[in-house]
């Protein structure tokens, strides 16, 4: 940005929100150069300035200021995006983290509305005293955001009874690109047929049409009960056909997923770590399939019972070892908490350490997100070891999360270890495009759960077509300057060739 200008946008942005939530200092801005997809060693992206905003009015009058001087705008959560969705490009950052309040529990309505900087995991420990769920679980829970999980429409554990975010999303405020201030959607209720329904246009919008400010969410009666199973099958076919199976004589599970041998390797570091060997897994095995399942204990029991009976008529076999149930259990769902946070800028989140300990440093985690059609997932299986073996990637694991409320409709990763040389960040974007595009090729989506961001704008024209002329029109109306979070969704990626 140009330096008078930068001097001049600096000094209003102190006046609206105070020199303690506002700099321009490195040192402040560092923390927020990188998300965590797979990128090199050197890699950063800067923004000029960062902002903490308390409120939906100070959100308002700090995009009013980028307004008149044309500058970017970037709205960031936890920073843990994997498509580079949360990556300035220059302009003002505005991290929300201090918008983390519970603004009201309407219990008798099963409604919340919350600022949208709250991670999902301190509002559940909120709701928790209410004895109410907020069943939106995504693994990075400890620092992933209400406003992220809308503006990306994330997956979630128990998907597969409770849905995505649409199935939770009543209402939101949002600030458009000009700074105004709209109330979208149906105030406390889901169910509405009135007028457009605007408020859907912001999920997995990517902070590219605006700022969720606020957001009215459904919420659910915490289960007094949950037992969890598991099971080995012969095939990722097996394994769909009997869950096909379960649903269809009425065995609803709080949450499924289907998983190859690695990614359960992936999960049972604390076994390793106590026995010195992995869990015992059949020879024969190419599927592993875990069940959560949810309620009463007599109903819990009986469906458990009922699952273990269907799946040995589609030739899979329970796990017996209680213990590597309950470790895969607890390195999927116990979030390591942030340590005392450090006001303003906060201190990174060290994630699943029980799953890879120190390996963060060198390799990280890079995955191809992307969905099928359920009948296709033996073949994207098939083409994830073609091309990662083709680009020298390490196979970490696939992992399919049932994502859809009573229905086998998946968002699946397919993950490997990327290195931080040029070379194989490279090497791991040309993976990850011809992924995305067989994903396409089979009926599917070439992204699932972390949106387009930096990393598959431009590419997604593939899956789209003419179809993206239209919504750059749909961004024009709410974010005519286009300053919202550039370069995420439309564009040219920076990261795939
Ligand atoms: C260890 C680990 C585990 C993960 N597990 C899962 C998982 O189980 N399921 C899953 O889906 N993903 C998972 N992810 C990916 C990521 O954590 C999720 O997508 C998460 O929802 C991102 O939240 P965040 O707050 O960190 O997002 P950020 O990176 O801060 O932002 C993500 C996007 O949302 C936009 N945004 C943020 N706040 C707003 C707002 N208020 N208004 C408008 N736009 C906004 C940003 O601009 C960006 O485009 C995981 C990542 C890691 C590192």
């Amino acid at each position: 940005m140009d330096k008078e200008v930068l001097k001049r946008v600096y000094s209003k942005l102190v006046e609206l929100l105070g020199e303690e939530r506002v700099s321009v200092a490195i040192e402040d801005r560092l923390p927020y150069s990188r998300n965590w997809n797979p990128c090199t060693r050197d890699f950063r992206a800067l923004p000029d300035i960062v902002v903490l905003p308390k409120s939906t009015e100070e959100v308002s009058q700090v995009v009013k200021v980028a307004y008149e001087y044309k500058i970017p705008v970037t709205p960031r959560g936890g920073g843990t995006s994997m498509s580079g969705g949360s990556l300035a490009r220059g302009g003002i950052l505005v991290d929300m983290k201090l918008m983390d309040r519970v603004l009201e529990v309407d219990k008798e309505n099963y409604v919340v509305r919350v600022q949208a900087g709250i991670p999902i995991l301190r509002l559940n420990e909120e709701l928790r005293k209410y004895g109410l769920w907020f069943p939106y679980d995504v693994e990075s829970k400890a620092v992933a955001t209400v406003g992220s999980v809308i503006a990306l429409r994330s997956d979630g554990t128990f998907n597969i009874r409770y849905g995505k975010i649409e199935n939770h999303l009543c209402s939101i405020t949002v600030v458009t690109g000009t700074g105004e201030v709209v109330e979208l959607g149906h105030r406390k209720t889901l169910i509405s047929t009135s007028g457009y329904h605007l408020h859907w246009l912001f999920i997995s919008s990517e902070g590219t049409l605006g700022i969720v400010t606020e957001a009215v969410l459904r919420v659910v009666p915490a289960p007094p009960h949950r037992d969890i199973v598991g099971f080995f099958f012969p095939s990722f076919s097996h394994g769909v056909k009997a869950l096909v199976d379960m649903l269809k004589r009425g065995v609803l599970p709080e949450s499924a997923n289907l998983q190859c041998k690695n990614r359960l390797k992936f999960y049972t570091h604390a076994y390793r770590a106590k026995y010195g060997v992995e869990p015992k897994v059949p020879e024969w095995t190419e599927a592993v399939l875990f069940l959560s399942f949810a309620g009463d204990k007599d109903v819990v029991d009986f469906m458990m019972k009922k699952s273990r009976e269907i799946v040995r008529e589609h030739g899979g076999e329970p796990i017996e070892d209680r213990e590597v149930l309950e470790m895969w259990w607890t390195s999927k769902h116990v979030a390591i908490e942030p340590k005392e946070l450090r006001f303003p800028w906060e201190k990174p989140f060290i994630p699943f350490k029980q799953k890879w300990p120190d390996s963060q440093r060198t390799r990280r985690f890079g995955a191809a997100g992307v969905s099928v059609p359920v009948g296709k997932i033996q073949e994207m299986y098939r083409k994830y070891l073609e091309y990662s073996s083709k680009y020298g990637l390490e196979v970490l694991g696939m992992n399919v999360y049932f994502q859809h409320p009573n229905s086998t409709h998946v968002s699946i990763s397919f993950a490997v270890w990327v290195g931080d040389s040029e070379e194989e960040v490279r090497n791991f974007y040309r993976y990850l495009k011809e992924m995305a595009k067989t994903a396409v090729d089979l009926g599917g989506s070439m992204s699932a759960y972390y949106g387009d961001g930096e990393v598959l704008a431009g590419i997604n024209v593939y899956e789209h077509g003419n179809a993206l002329k239209y919504m750059l029109k749909i961004k024009e109306v709410f974010d005519p300057a286009g300053i919202m979070n550039p370069g995420k969704k439309f564009g040219e990626s920076r990261w795939v060739e």
